[in-house]
């Protein structure tokens, strides 16, 4: 087998996830198709298929305008706009274990919603199971602001973690089945969470501090505790995180491998945050481009069962671990 034929043969047999994009609110201001490749943003559903995405986060990211009075309003109108998406061309949205135990390689990209910002809740835990069964099954508890749930990634310094509020909330997702997202929440919160979950949760789209220190970035002792819970790191493709402006495929892949040593390969993933950065790496302009890190990987003597997990097995464990079952 040629190496070409060896790198496809792989690629047809991969999942593929990510755990990050700021898709929907970039198309609801922009105005631009999803359904076409318009040359603009980094995800369509043509460049999708291209990519062979299998399971596609989608986060609804809460302007800071809307914070904290209108954000659920905010939220439900991003909704609308991704259901009207849905009656174009039927997708799936991730609900529960079995919308993942049916995925197969050649399957259609389907989406799981999240929102990005406990605002939403608007101080009230009982928004959670409305949110539910809306249909959305992840949420980043804080944006990088202090909000009702905690505060976040900006707030190092107060050492201030999860408020009463917050703790509930943590219970509650457990409860019900929604995945927690502890990116962009503070140190300390982090850990309250750690504390209390009883379930895995993912830092869906960070990058690791020991090699580039951010307060974006998870140090290797959250890296370690990540894996004590069965959860997992998303590697962010934002240059700015990754720690070189001028980086290329190959930075990405030096975080997935750090990550990997100290965590252990079972709890690192991607999670692009495509559409929410304004530069990417060199290589990885777009979703369109995830071939080339498998192609790095194997250029670096990764076995197949490690590409696997890392391109998307180990996303999907974590939510079959989190997601009600039906
Ligand atoms: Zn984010």
């Amino acid at each position: 087998m040629s190496n070409l034929e060896y790198y496809q043969d792989i690629y047809q047999k991969l999942l593929i996830a990510d755990g990050h994009c700021d898709t929907i609110l970039d198309l609801f201001k922009s105005g631009r198709s999803f359904w076409a490749n318009e040359q603009s943003g980094h995800i369509d559903w043509p460049r999708i298929t291209s990519s062979k995405m299998n399971l596609q986060f989608l986060a609804f990211y809460i302007e800071p305008q809307f914070k904290p009075h209108g954000a659920l309003c905010r939220v439900l109108e991003l909704l609308a706009f991704y259901n009207k998406l849905k009656l174009e061309k039927e997708v799936t949205t991730v609900l529960s274990k079995s919308d993942l135990c049916s995925l197969k390689p050649e399957s259609e990209c389907r989406f799981l919603l999240a929102i990005e910002g406990g605002e939403v809740l608007e101080s009230k835990l009982s928004t959670l199971s409305i949110l539910f069964q809306l249909g959305f099954r992840s949420l980043t508890l804080t944006w990088n602001q202090r909000n009702f749930l905690a505060d976040g990634a900006w707030e190092n310094n107060s050492k201030g973690g999860l408020t009463q509020l917050g703790k509930q909330v943590v219970l509650e997702m457990n409860r019900l089945g929604m995945l927690i997202d502890v990116s962009h929440l503070s140190t300390a919160g982090f850990w309250d969470v750690l504390a209390l979950t009883d379930k895995p949760i993912a830092a869906t789209h960070s990058c690791c501090a020991a090699l580039f220190d951010h307060p974006r970035n998870l140090s290797d002792a959250q890296l370690l505790a990540l894996k004590e819970v069965n959860g997992i790191i998303g590697i962010n493709f934002y240059p700015d995180f990754l720690g070189d402006k001028n980086g290329g495929v190959d930075l990405v892949i030096k975080h997935l491998e750090h990550a990997a040593s100290i965590a252990g390969i079972d709890f690192v993933g991607l999670g692009s945050d495509y559409d929410g950065i304004d530069h990417t790496p060199l290589g990885l302009e777009d979703i369109s481009k995830l071939p080339s890190i498998v192609d790095k990987l194997i250029k670096r003597g990764w076995q197949e069962e490690d590409i696997r997990k890392v391109m998307g097995g180990n996303f999907i464990r974590v939510l079959k671990e989190v997601l009600p079952n039906a």
